[in-house]
């Protein structure tokens, strides 16, 4: 043997033996299944089970849309499973770049669903294969539980200061805080106002009420709770550009953790003007489902959240890409988690936020015990913080018999989002 021959011996022989996976069979996507249910409380959740050629391995992952939920169902059923059909499951992160590219029209709130049901469901496996929770995949805990703020709110300032004494009490440190439900403090009521004849007769959006009501909430929460609780504020994107740049001016003297959406995402050029007038915090994104939407806004520090929802931006794969780019800049994460969430996509977004050094902050949800009953491992919040557990993959399953007792229930108009609207009728951007 020459000297050059036993070099290439020598540093050929460990990659040429080791396979794939040391020491575990090849694996192969067998079927893929669609499970949508209720969760027993009228939610439209969407999981994918993705069963691989190995007996009893397989992942789950969410595709929830709440939407456009059959759209996203006959998107996996007849686009997605026969393509994933004998794929290589191990393959994360090819299987991400083919699913995206497969469709040739790419980024769509469709297919980033479905693409998070599947990169989840395979990062399941992985962890399943591995014997590990996936957030030791993606690099081990850097924190020992992921903080979440709650969500308070009242018709008064009264009841306001009531519930937030109520969640400090329960261990919460960050506390969002809106008056009288979503968009509340500006609106006019039902019937009240002046509206022409026969046109919108229901509650209207005024945006100068808005900004002068919110604020003197804000003073007197302060006043009574101190600056020891972190604030958020979610506006809902029913600001236009000064407006919005008015808002956050005068909710600085409150040194808020962030206000949430303050602009819709067709005027996203005016954070400039938000940043040249004060040093309010703010938290982007939740309707992004292109993660690349993200790029400006945190490369040139315009924003201080990411605010989108892991399962509406195609997964784990893209969440871990976005909040390296946040970690770069000094920007972090507050990934979406309320409303018809669901406990697959929490822990979706749980094992980025324990991982990921550029995390910020958890939104909140917590779910009922039927829901808690048909999907064994759901994440759990006390006191203020969100755990996980230490199973291998996500670390959740689901009783396929216990959903399919809680279909998803007929819905009128198309199951369309509640759009509010002014005075004159108009709509307001949600
Ligand atoms: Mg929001």
């Amino acid at each position: 043997m020459t000297r050059r021959d036993a070099f290439q011996t020598l540093w050929a022989a460990p990659f040429a033996a080791a396979p794939a996976l040391k020491g575990l069979p090849p694996l192969t996507i067998k079927d893929v299944k669609v499970i949508a249910t209720s969760g027993g409380r009228g939610y439209r959740w969407i999981f994918i089970k993705i069963i691989t050629s190995e007996p009893g391995l397989y992942g789950i992952g969410s595709a929830s849309n709440h939407f456009q939920t059959h759209a996203v169902i006959a998107a996996i059923e007849k686009h997605l499973a026969p393509y994933l059909i004998g794929k290589n499951p191990d393959k994360i992160e090819d299987l991400w770049q083919s699913g995206h590219l497969r469709t040739y029209w790419r980024n769509g709130p469709v297919n980033n669903n479905v693409l998070s049901g599947l990169d989840m469901a395979l990062w399941d496996i992985k962890g399943k294969r591995a014997g590990m929770p996936v957030y030791e995949l993606l690099g081990g805990k850097v924190r020992d539980a992921v903080p979440c703020y709650d969500h308070c709110g009242g018709n008064s300032n009264e009841a306001i200061v009531e519930s937030v004494q109520k969640s400090l009490a329960n261990g919460f440190r960050h506390i969002r805080i809106q008056y009288g439900g979503y968009g509340g403090g500006g609106f006019i009521p039902k019937g009240q106002g002046s509206r022409p004849e026969n046109g919108h007769g229901g509650t209207a959006f005024d945006e100068e009420q808005y900004i002068d009501a919110v604020p003197k909430m804000f003073d007197f929460v302060r006043s009574k709770v101190g600056f020891g609780p972190k604030l958020c504020h979610d506006v809902h994107s029913h600001l236009s550009g000064i407006n919005a740049v008015e808002f956050c001016r005068r909710v600085q003297q409150h040194q808020m953790f962030f206000i949430e959406d303050v602009l819709s995402p067709e005027q996203l050029d005016w954070y400039k003007q938000i940043r040249q007038s004060c040093t309010t915090p703010q938290a982007v994104g939740e309707v992004f489902s292109h993660p690349l939407e993200f790029v400006p806004l945190v490369t040139q520090r315009l924003i201080d959240f990411v605010r989108c929802r892991v399962s509406a931006i195609g997964g784990i794969t893209p969440a871990k890409k976005l909040a390296t780019l946040c970690e770069y800049h000094g920007v972090r994460t507050a990934f979406q988690e309320g409303g018809e969430n669901d406990p697959i996509n929490q822990l979706a977004a749980y094992h980025v936020d324990i991982s990921h050094p550029a995390f910020g902050i958890q939104e909140e949800n917590a779910f009922p015990p039927v829901a808690q009953e048909m999907l064994p491992g759901c994440a759990q919040i006390r006191g203020g913080y969100l755990y996980g557990n230490d199973k291998p993959g996500l670390g959740i399953d689901i009783n396929e018999q216990l959903a399919a007792k809680h279909p998803i229930q007929p819905f009128t108009e198309g199951g369309h989002y509640r759009l509010d609207r002014t005075l004159d009728g108009a709509v307001v951007k949600p």
